[in-house]
């Protein structure tokens, strides 16, 4: 009993507290600029993507504006075996970018299949200024396991380059494992995992163990796709505790358009029942630091 009677009264000291502090710390949304760390752009007719998806910038222009979004990444995929097709890519991707550089940022890509000539162009694109690279196990076919995977990994963490990687793989149940072991294995270089693992995000929790031990703090997650799903939902309470135990100062806000839109993805996080400081944080704070965008 007495021990209720005190929680009462904390209770009641609390809620005296919120009362006098005011409005600022009612439900309170972040509202100033947000950047979207996970949009794709299609380059031509033949990348892959849905014909729902237009071609280059203004579509996507138009809805960032509409999300109040600032800055947007431009994501790209290499294929496998063609260097000149790779490099055309990313040049393309390059070009989109430098006609709205106040808007985009580029997240170019290379396949680990390619060897050497994968490391050139990584060597080439960090000359141009490119800080992110995209790799996608399910689309590019390739084993995260693999070892060339971790001499591309290694290489762009050399150059300063942030690796964006498509962390979900209905194919490969192991592959959360392995992206961990990578990150495990090079402190040096920087890993977005995207849409944070997505139905299998529980595994994720292993990071922030990790995390005591001095580890796992060179990974971030990108709650594209992943947010939009579970906002709202039953097990929204558990994705919200999950991101909490990782640390709010690494997750990042990504649409993944033409997947969502860039105001579906904004309106997912606002779902999401967190601080306004902790939305700062993923809506624009971490990708400015983390990319160097703002
Ligand atoms: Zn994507």
């Amino acid at each position: 009993m007495g021990r209720i009677r005190i929680a009462a009264r904390v209770a009641v000291a609390i809620g005296a507290l919120l009362q006098g502090a005011g409005p600022t710390l009612a439900a309170e949304h972040y509202a100033g600029p947000i950047i979207d760390t996970h949009a794709h752009i299609r380059t031509s007719d033949d990348n892959g993507l849905t014909d729902e998806h237009p071609r280059g910038t203004a579509a996507l222009r138009a809805l960032d504006q509409a999300a109040g979004v600032q800055r947007s990444a431009l994501i790209v995929m290499a294929r496998k075996g063609d260097m000149a097709a790779t490099r055309a890519l990313n040049d393309a991707l390059l070009a989109a970018v430098a006609a709205d550089p106040q808007h985009f940022y580029p997240i170019a890509s290379v396949h680990p299949a390619d060897g050497d000539a994968a490391l050139s162009e990584l060597e080439r694109l960090a000359r141009l200024g490119v800080r992110e690279i995209k790799l996608h196990p399910n689309s590019q076919q390739f084993d995260v396991a693999d070892p060339a995977v971790a001499r591309v990994t290694e290489k762009a963490g050399q150059l300063g380059m942030a690796v964006l990687f498509d962390s979900y793989n209905p194919l490969d149940t192991n592959q959360l494992g392995k992206l961990m072991m990578l990150s495990f294995q090079q402190p040096n270089t920087r890993f977005i995992f995207a849409h944070m693992g997505f139905t299998q995000f529980r595994e994720l929790q292993t990071l922030a163990t990790m995390r005591k031990l001095g580890r796992g703090g060179n990974v971030w997650f990108d709650i594209s796709a992943i947010a939009p799903a579970y906002a709202g939902s039953p097990v929204q309470p558990e994705f919200v505790w999950t991101l909490r135990r990782h640390g709010m100062d690494h997750v990042l806000m990504g649409s993944d358009w033409p997947v969502d839109t860039p105001a579906t993805a904004v309106a997912a996080v606002r779902a999401l029942g967190l601080t306004a400081d902790e939305e700062r944080l993923v809506l624009h704070d971490n990708a400015a630091k983390l990319v160097g965008v703002d």
